[in-house]
């Protein structure tokens, strides 16, 4: 393994070997079981990292190709990653294709500690908008949802059960680096009910059986709590009662329900529908 100087504060090691320790422990980060021993995750690109970064991340360690040698955003991030005390490091096409599992990989890859926001420290107050997801097994899904709470400006999102990591490679990817803004807690059902129980505004279910129109509430008043049900099951008989309403969006057509992450969708814009504004696209010649 060499060494050699970014115009940073630190080094940056070279790695072509697979069998390294630091890139067997960031590959083995695949893994439920080994992103829980090491408290960490993975995010792919240079973006992404800028991105996290800008939000008061820090990357444990940063991985890039050979081929981010001297481009200027690459380097910036290395030296940040260095001022911070974390580790760089440059490695062969072999190793980031081992890493990501990808046959064209992103040029960087960033090691990040896990971050749950505890239950308890949930504040909501009025225009605020939290999601529940119950037993949210797909990670697409989950990703997704992660993704347009941001997109709406939603507060978070609350994992109830037994559900997908969402610091999986496949939910940190869907989510397009909205994992990094959008605070996620988890809970166990008693735990979620038992916080439930506190919450001063609107909780609002999501159900093929619910008796009300989405689109004939009025969500303006208060925070909303918005609970979506597992893909399979639907919302479990005891988050359904604990909800004040349950709603449901009408179809037409054959499809039984819509996909889970497309019906929280259409529930957020809905609830967030008078706090969103088209702003002007910026003329860009
Ligand atoms: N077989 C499941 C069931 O019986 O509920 C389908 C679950 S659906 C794929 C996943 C979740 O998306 C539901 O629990 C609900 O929260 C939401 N959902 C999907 N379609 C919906 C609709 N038309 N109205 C209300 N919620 C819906």
């Amino acid at each position: 393994m060499n060494e050699r100087h970014v115009g940073a504060p630190g080094q940056v090691k070279e790695v072509t070997s697979l069998a390294n320790p630091l890139i067997k422990d960031i590959k083995a980060l695949a893994l439920k079981k080994f992103r829980d021993q090491q408290n960490a995750f993975m995010a792919e690109g240079l973006k992404l990292v800028i991105d996290a970064l800008d939000l008061g991340w820090q990357v444990r360690t940063l991985v890039f190709a050979k081929a981010g040698r001297g481009n200027p955003a690459v380097e910036k991030v290395a030296a940040r990653t260095v001022a911070a005390g974390g580790t760089v490091l440059e490695v062969s096409e072999k190793v980031l294709v081992a890493i990501t599992r990808r046959d064209n990989p992103q040029m960087v890859v960033g090691v990040f500690s896990q971050r749950f926001l505890a239950l308890k420290d949930i504040r909501a107050d009025n225009g605020d908008v939290w999601v529940a997801l119950d037993r949210v097994r797909d990670p697409g899904n989950l990703g997704t949802v992660i993704r347009t709470v941001d997109a709406v400006g939603a507060k978070g999102v609350i994992l109830v059960g037994d559900t997908t990591d969402p610091f999986s490679v496949e939910t940190v990817r869907a989510s397009m680096g909205s994992i990094f803004s959008v605070p996620v807690a988890k809970a166990t059902t008693e735990a979620f009910l038992a916080w439930r129980g506190g919450f001063s505004g609107l909780v609002a279910g999501t159900h093929l059986k619910g008796a009300v129109d989405y689109r004939s509430v009025d969500f303006s008043r208060g925070p909303v709590l918005l609970m979506m049900g597992n893909e399979q099951q639907g919302l479990v008989e005891s988050l359904a009662a604990s909800c004040d309403r349950l709603l449901r969006i009408p179809q037409a057509g054959r499809a039984d329900s819509l996909n889970l992450a497309v019906a929280t969708g259409i529930m957020l814009f809905e609830i967030r529908r008078g706090a969103l504004k088209l702003e002007p696209i910026a003329d860009q010649q």
